[in-house]
């Protein structure tokens, strides 16, 4: 029996102090579930202030020395609201500063270099106190160099494992960063640092930890073609017996009807008359005709290419023509902002819109809509449609990634076996989106009583985060004692 193996997690997000997309969620989760698993969990993120005002008590954990001549880096240990230890990169020259945890200056490079190798001396070293990890697991870019930084040093290491939230986002810098980084030059090449003429961070870490894991078994099958590879997928393929995909989970104390903080009411599969209030304090907020029998679409989402939200505004005539509404709340790219926007002028009482971030509001989306549309052309694991899942809300998904994983269309056949939970669509454009669409209305206005089973089929399935822990610890278990 292995408990109390030491796992460092690296990342540049954090639920609920810094957050932009699901990788706070991750990590604001995960760890806790490794931690009633039985491991002996750690973060490490940049002490960003926002981070570091929030914890209190923070005490030093040593000095790193000095980083790519900006200053002297060193390590403060506090602890998480939920009592995860958790490490904070203090370099103030390049993290003390207002904004977001992207705030571009045109250094972060050097940012997220300075993370990576933060984490390779902790790997190393360990902290002022002894602690050390036996299992350094990096998310994402912004930790993609400490796997190479740990592999290209000799010496007992710690292993090394790679995750991947996105592989569109791939950290490319210069090559002239390699100095400051203190990497060797002997590295920058295709079977090492380099990608395509830049240092590739992400590219870094696929090729040096030891394992791979993402966030969705049919994500990580993906992820090994040209379509959605993103040009790594040979570098993917030729290390397909070290990537596993490990579905994200959804935390229960706070994405459930019956415990979110946010709702104007909670209900229950038993209980279902409180998302009825839900869908009206929802119309109300939103400026939707308080129409109980409308058949109302959320979303919730980063507005980028992605998330597939074109393919959503070419249908809202539609939409709004089969007498539904839509209830959006996301921010992101002007032009989408822009477009849903116009649409929103266009059909005042049919179309809602919230441009921002905004966590209540999004509880209050997805547990007041009928169903979340999330259309997108690629989605790793995807997090809303497990929330629209466990508020009764049927998701409208693209069949991709993780969507794919997690929802079963409502065919005849899933219907009678009693395994519908949403309506799932193949190609990436409008006219398979609509078609979606019209299945949806269709069943919501004809079949009230399917859509009620496919609500308690929907909140009866069981993503939960010890799942996923329970395959991380075998992971681990592997690693560290082969
Ligand atoms: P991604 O990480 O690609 O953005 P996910 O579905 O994995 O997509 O996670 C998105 C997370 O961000 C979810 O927790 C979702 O509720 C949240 N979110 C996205 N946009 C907003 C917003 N405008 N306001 C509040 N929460 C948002």
């Amino acid at each position: 029996m292995v408990r109390g193996m030491r796992i460092l997690h690296v990342a540049a997000e954090l639920f609920p102090y810094v957050k932009v997309g699901g990788l706070a969620d991750v990590m604001g989760a995960l760890p806790q579930a490794l931690r009633a698993e039985g491991a002996d969990v750690r973060l490490l993120l940049p002490a960003y202030p926002a981070l570091r005002d929030a914890l209190g008590g923070v005490v030093s954990a040593g000095p790193l020395g000095p980083f790519a001549g900006v200053g002297e880096a060193r390590l403060l240990l506090g602890r998480t609201a939920a009592g995860v230890p958790l490490y904070l990169l203090d370099l103030p020259s390049l993290f003390d500063r207002p904004g977001g945890p992207y705030d571009e200056r045109g250094d972060s490079c050097l940012r997220f270099g300075a993370l990576s190798w933060a984490a390779a001396r902790l790997g190393r070293q360990g902290d002022a106190q002894g602690w050390r990890p036996q299992v350094v697991q990096a998310h994402d870019w912004q930790a993609g160099l400490a796997p190479a930084y740990l592999a290209l040093e000799a010496g007992p290491r710690p292993a090394t494992v790679m995750t991947i939230h996105n592989l569109a986002y791939q950290g490319r810098c210069p090559p002239s960063v390699l100095k400051p980084l203190g990497l060797p030059a002997s590295a920058f090449h295709l079977h090492g640092l380099e990608f395509h003429g830049d240092l590739g961070f992400l590219k870094a870490g696929l090729v040096y930890a030891d394992r791979l894991t993402t966030v969705s078994p049919t994500y990580a099958r993906e992820i090994q073609t040209p379509e959605q590879g993103e040009g790594l997928e040979g570098l993917l393929a030729h290390r397909s017996g070290d990537l596993t995909g490990i579905l994200n989970g959804v935390d229960p104390d706070l994405w459930h009807p019956s415990r979110s903080p946010h709702l104007p009411m909670h209900f229950a599969s038993s209980r279902p008359s409180g998302k009825k209030v839900c869908k009206n304090h929802l119309q109300r907020e939103l400026g939707l005709r308080e129409s109980p029998a409308a058949p109302l679409f959320g979303i919730v989402s980063r507005f980028a290419v992605q998330k597939g939200l074109d393919l959503v505004l070419e249908n809202v005539d539609h939409l709004v023509a089969l007498g539904a509404q839509l209830a959006v709340l996301g921010s992101g790219d002007p032009a989408l902002e822009a477009a849903f926007r116009a649409v929103a002028a266009q059909h005042p009482g049919s179309v809602g819109l919230r441009v921002g971030y905004d966590e209540g509001l999004s509880h209050r989306v997805i547990a007041g809509s009928d169903a979340l549309l999330v259309p997108s052309r690629h989605e790793p694991c995807g997090l809303t449609q497990l929330y629209a899942l466990a508020f009764g809300t049927l998701p409208v998904v693209r069949r991709t990634g993780g969507l794919a994983d997690t929802v079963v269309d409502a065919t005849s056949q899933a219907q009678a076996e009693g395994r519908a939970t949403g309506f799932v669509f193949e190609d990436p454009n409008g006219w398979a989106l609509g078609e979606a669409l019209n299945r949806a209305c269709g069943l919501y206005r004809d079949q009230p009583a399917a859509w009620t089973r496919l609500q308690r089929t929907a909140m009866a399935q069981d993503f939960s985060w010890r799942t996923s822990a329970r395959q991380h610890m075998e992971l681990y278990r592997a690693l560290v004692h082969p």
